[in-house]
């Protein structure tokens, strides 16, 4: 924890007491969060991350956390031999990947998130896409970028059917926190692997939510000189698309949150899981942080 002992008194209370309208505001209002992947990097801002969950619920809003797991699933496949491929930001899933896949988020980054919002104070429910039927899918037709004519094959990479949100609904309603692995099922109860981004934003859609916050590891999204964009409509998210500006992971993270602005989210958020209590920064004070993703 960061020494704040030689803040004085007043300023501190200064700095709790402006937290209250966002307090007030935000009470009893949805906040879907995706975190892990790539921000889910040490184990101090993973402390942090979960007290920020914590805090959140006690003052009454109702966190959902998504989480992802690439440089885990990376780790994993490592381990068997085997290097992770992307086409367009997607992992290629093959059998073996899936299997690789649902182990480590299910079992692994899941389970470690769930205990260290337990240890914060919290009660946090594991939950995968087949929990309460929530995520039905069906495999992923990718259509190449450049080339419309052109398809990729990405295996057994989901495409989301539908969001059943009841399950969620039914354990924020009570005291819990809901944390979910993206990983769906499909109509032969065959398991997809489903980018985390784009499952955060369905769900905060489904879900009627304030905000979609979506943590990563850069601050935000980056212009071609590597400037803070602070601010994106789906316009200027079009352009950037089509120069290649936006690559790799941030283009389902980006196609996720736009989706979302695009549905009635309220405020969506790219910001960087790495700055201490990033989360809290971003819900609880008036500073802008990392980049709004607007609808128009
Ligand atoms: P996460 O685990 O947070 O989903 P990803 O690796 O999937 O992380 O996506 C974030 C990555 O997207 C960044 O680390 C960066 O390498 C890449 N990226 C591509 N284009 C941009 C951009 N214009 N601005 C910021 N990051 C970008
Ligand atoms: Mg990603």
């Amino acid at each position: 924890m960061t020494d704040i002992s030689n803040i004085a008194p007043r300023d501190k209370a200064e700095i709790l007491a402006q937290a209250l309208p966002y307090i007030r505001q935000f009470h009893g209002k949805t906040m879907v969060i995706k975190y892990g992947g790539n921000a889910m990097t040490d184990p101090e801002l993973q402390a942090d991350f979960a007290e920020d969950v914590v805090l959140l619920k006690l003052v009454g809003m109702n966190p959902v956390v998504v989480h992802g797991g690439g440089p885990q699933i990376e780790a994993a496949l490592g381990r068997l031999g085997k290097k992770g491929e992307f086409i367009q930001g997607m992992r290629v899933t093959d059998a073996e990947t899936m299997e690789v896949v649902e182990w480590v988020l299910a079992g692994e980054v899941q389970q470690d998130i769930v205990g260290l919002i337990n240890q914060a104070g919290g009660k946090a429910v594991g939950l995968t896409g087949r929990d309460g039927g929530m995520i039905r899918a069906q495999k992923l037709r990718m259509v190449d970028n450049a080339d419309p004519n052109k398809q990729h094959d990405v295996g057994q990479v989901g495409d989301i059917v539908a969001i059943d949100p009841s399950v969620v609904k039914a354990l924020q309603d009570d005291q819990f926190i809901p944390v979910i692995s993206p990983i769906g099922f499909g109509a032969e109860n065959e398991s997809y692997n489903i980018n985390a981004d784009v499952v955060a934003g369905k769900l905060a859609t489904v879900l009627q939510a304030e905000k979609l916050v979506l943590l990563t590891n850069t601050p935000g999204v980056l212009d071609k000189n590597g400037k803070l964009l602070t601010d994106l409509t789906a316009r200027e998210i079009e352009e950037l698309f089509a120069d290649g500006t936006i690559s790799g992971g941030m283009l389902p993270k980006i196609a996720g949150a736009l989706d979302a602005a695009k549905s009635g989210v309220n405020s969506v958020h790219i910001i960087d899981g790495r700055v201490p209590h990033a989360m809290l920064l971003e819900i609880l004070t008036d500073q802008a942080y990392g980049t709004m993703i607007r609808s128009h």
